[in-house]
């Protein structure tokens, strides 16, 4: 990926973008991730703390996304607020089609567990549960029987390369297969959206690279649309766009143009 300049690395605006893409042949579709005007402030005891003011961001489908910034800027907060955990004080949050702010409890449960896969740094596993049970279990929430979420997880376990840790619970596992259980938990619904949130910062470098290289081939082969905060510039440098959040706002830091995806305007 280049270091670049924002108006290097795509037609600025979508006009012009979408008039590139139809050179190439292709349809310009909305984006998967459109938040405009976002704004969040919490109310702290210390009095407001107001971490976006105004923040915009397009995100296309297909495109994997590394948001980079300093502890505290807000980069969590964000990813909370496109996987509706937590809501904007103002501005539009459009996410798969969805007024992510506009959702009752209720409608932000089933939006997530249908369009978004999330990803923490600590597995968040249920120790109690084996791998097999743990994939699984986002199946069982939405209702498909036990047999066949048992065998949907199971190929699932197949993807990530842990066939033969089915049987083991979390505790049996080491930090890197914790994480691969973690995705293919993550995925076993086929969201749309992968939301990943340090998903290697408690992973040694080697173990760190093989989980990124597995979700980089994962988002590749099931067409995701991931986001990924991450203190790494190395993988950050991995990935279609990457993004800081300094002060509020989103600044580029590099894109690639020539992967075929737009790298599209702030
Ligand atoms: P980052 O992920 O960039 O480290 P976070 O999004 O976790 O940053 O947090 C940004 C700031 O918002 C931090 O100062 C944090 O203490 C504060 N914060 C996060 N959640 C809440 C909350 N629910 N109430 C009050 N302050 C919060």
């Amino acid at each position: 990926m280049n270091e670049t300049t924002p108006d290097t690395v795509a037609p600025a605006t979508r006009p012009a973008r979408d008039s590139a893409l139809r050179a190439q042949g292709r349809e310009a579709t909305a984006p998967l991730v459109q938040i405009c005007g976002l704004e969040k402030t919490y109310t702290t005891a210390r009095g407001a703390l107001t971490l976006f003011k105004g923040l915009d961001l397009e995100i296309e489908t297909g495109e994997m996304v590394a948001i980079v910034g300093q502890s505290g800027a807000g980069k969590s907060t964000l990813l909370h607020i496109l996987g509706a955990l937590d809501a904007p004080t103002a501005g539009t949050v459009l996410c798969a089609g969805t007024d992510v702010a506009a959702l009752s409890l209720r409608e932000a449960s089933a939006f997530r567990n249908r369009e978004i896969g999330y990803v923490w740094q600590f597995h968040y596993l249920l120790p109690e549960f084996t791998a097999l049970e743990n994939v699984a279990m986002p199946l069982l929430a939405r209702g498909v029987a036990k047999r066949e979420a048992l065998a949907v997880a199971s190929n699932w376990l197949k993807e990530v390369g842990l066939e033969d840790r089915g049987e083991h619970r979390p505790g049996e596992l080491s930090g890197g297969e914790q994480q691969r259980i973690a995705l293919a938990r993550a995925l076993v619904n086929h969201p749309r959206l992968l939301l990943a949130d340090e998903p290697t910062g408690d992973l040694d470098e080697i173990t760190a690279g093989r989980v990124f290289e597995l979700l980089e081939r994962l988002h590749l082969s099931h067409g995701l649309t991931s986001i990924l905060v991450t203190h790494n510039l190395d993988l950050a440098a991995r990935c279609t766009r990457a993004l800081r959040l300094e002060g509020g706002k989103l600044a580029i830091l590099a894109a690639t143009p020539q992967t075929g995806v737009p790298a599209s305007r702030l």
